[in-house]
């Protein structure tokens, strides 16, 4: 007899939490420790969303989305989870470059930049203040027509080499352009440079579990392998979910689920205003990732001067079509030492990300894809050669993933990354004025992504939902 991934479950909840990504999670958490009775239901065997792991032969562990994130993550894990998940965060010391325009190491925050900006990159310091001070206080409801383009030409005209130095490690952030709004980009930077960049110790299995420690704690009912194939709408009042065929009733409904499958799969648009159908249509998704993982052979630990974090390109400028184009030219690699796990024994590890288009992957046929797959395997060995010298003969074991990969274990449409673009963060915040009870929390227009924008997204989210289920006539239904 198949297994019941609910047993137990009750037919009723107060609020019934759709994927397990980190603004899910956090969000559910929040709502468990008020008291509401809440149910996370998690299509993959797993709980994390794309904050996740896998395990190999030979004891291999590799982190998919742990490469660094804002120090804001201590706050709100303090916050929001507990104090010993915020004790696990850690700062990465060495962040690098290394491209045709220069090569430099730099801790990744403003003083640090400030040095880079006036001593290496001759621009007067108060330029540079007065850059940063002008990006600080960018905030959401700042005026969102200039681009990001049109901010670098005002701070630091034609030149080419900084905007390569400010950007070039926010688009691998979080994918976004030079043609994005300059406010997502400035948010985004500005909390990387209150600190720098962080990390977590113990890897994401680590942290994944105390997460799902805490959600037990409060009450959280936590089921995986539940795919919600259905969110019921009964006169523009959220009502309940269907999973594995069966019906649980809901008062309010939290998807951390992709966007646009929220709307047009599980809600379906018959349930909104035509003209926010046709707004939601036009949210561009994000772009997807593939990845290359390496283990190095055990006992082969590397000097850690390498750095943590190594922006490599050998592309002549900052592109974004270059970051994008199946033609890689430009590559982050992550380096994992002992440190990161310092339970597990003692290994090194190599994550080679780079930024991806899905129509490069979707279509090609099974043997096509598992020759363009060696082809992204051998070239980022190649790669990685200039920096870890023999490459190939130190290697334990390597794999790569593509947006296929990403699409597949998240659902998320076409492997999107990051969600989608600035606007859907618009569709996003406007989902309960459209159907009652009915909100998202995941990855949305550049600042809601990353670790630290979906998880405080999920306490925004959070807070909706508490003052919605306190006073539902609160929120009011426009149009
Ligand atoms: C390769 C890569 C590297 C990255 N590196 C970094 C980094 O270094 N730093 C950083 O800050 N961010 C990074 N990110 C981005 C970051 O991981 C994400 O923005 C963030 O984890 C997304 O969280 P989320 O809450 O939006 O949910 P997601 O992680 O997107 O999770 C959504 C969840 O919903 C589940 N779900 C979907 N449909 C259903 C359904 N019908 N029923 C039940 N469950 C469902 C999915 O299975 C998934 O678990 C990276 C992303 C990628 C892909």
């Amino acid at each position: 007899m198949p297994r019941d991934f609910l047993a137990g479950a009750r037919d009723q909840y107060d609020v019934v939490v759709i994927g397990s990504g980190l603004g899910g999670m956090t969000a559910a958490n929040i709502l468990g420790r008020l008291g509401y009775r809440v149910l996370l239901l998690e299509q993959h065997y797993k709980l994390g969303g794309l904050a996740t792991w896998f395990r190999r032969p030979g004891g291999n562990i590799f982190d998919i989305s742990l490469h660094g994130f804002p120090y804001g993550m201590v706050k709100s894990c303090r916050r929001y989870w507990n104090e010993e998940i915020a004790n696990g965060i850690v700062p990465l010391r060495t962040i690098r470059y290394d491209n045709p325009m220069f090569s430099l190491t730099t801790r990744f925050d403003r003083d640090d930049f400030t040095r880079l900006l006036t001593t290496r990159f001759g621009q007067p310091p108060e330029k540079v203040q007065e850059f940063f001070e002008f990006i600080r206080k960018m905030n959401f409801y700042d005026d969102q027509t200039m681009t990001v383009k049109e901010l670098f030409d005002r701070f630091f005209p034609g030149r080419e080499d900084i905007i390569r130095l400010l950007m070039e490690p926010i688009t691998y952030a979080n994918g976004s352009t030079l043609e994005d709004p300059a406010v997502a980009y400035g948010i985004v930077f500005s909390n990387f440079m209150a600190k720098g960049v962080y990390t977590y110790r113990g890897g994401t299995d680590d942290l994944i579990q105390r997460m799902k420690e805490e959600l037990l704690k409060n009450g959280v009912d936590v089921r995986v392998r539940c795919p919600v194939e259905r969110i019921h709408i009964v006169r523009r009042k959220v009502a309940g979910v269907t999973v594995h065929g069966r019906y649980l009733a809901a008062r309010a409904v939290v998807s951390n689920a992709n966007l646009l499958a929220t709307i047009l799969r599980f809600a379906g648009p018959e349930h909104f205003d035509k003209d926010f159908i046709e707004e939601v249509k036009a949210v561009r998704l994000n772009n997807s990732s593939t990845q290359v993982y390496i283990a190095l052979k055990q006992g082969d630990l590397l000097d850690e001067s390498i750095g943590d974090l190594l922006f490599s390109s050998t592309a002549p400028y900052f592109r974004t079509e270059a970051l994008l184009s199946r033609n890689i030219t430009s590559r982050t690699f992550s380096f994992y030492y002992p440190s990161l796990r310092p339970h597990a024994p003692p290994r090194c590890y190599v994550v080679s990300s780079t930024n991806a288009r899905y129509e490069d992957w979707a279509n090609l046929s099974e043997e096509e894809y598992r020759k363009s797959k060696q082809e992204l395997i051998n070239s980022t060995l190649d790669a990685l050669e200039k920096y870890v010298p023999d490459i190939r003969q130190r290697v334990a074991h390597v794999e790569a993933a593509t947006p296929r990969t990403f699409e597949r274990y998240t659902g998320h449409l076409a492997g999107a990354s990051f969600g989608t673009k600035f606007e859907g963060l618009r569709v996003s915040r406007a989902l309960p004025h459209q159907v009652e009870g009915l909100f998202h929390a995941g990855s949305v227009g550049i600042i809601m992504s990353g670790w630290l924008g979906a998880m405080n997204y999920g306490v925004i989210v959070a807070n909706e939902v508490d003052n919605y289920l306190a006073c539902p006539s609160l929120t009011v239904r426009k149009g």
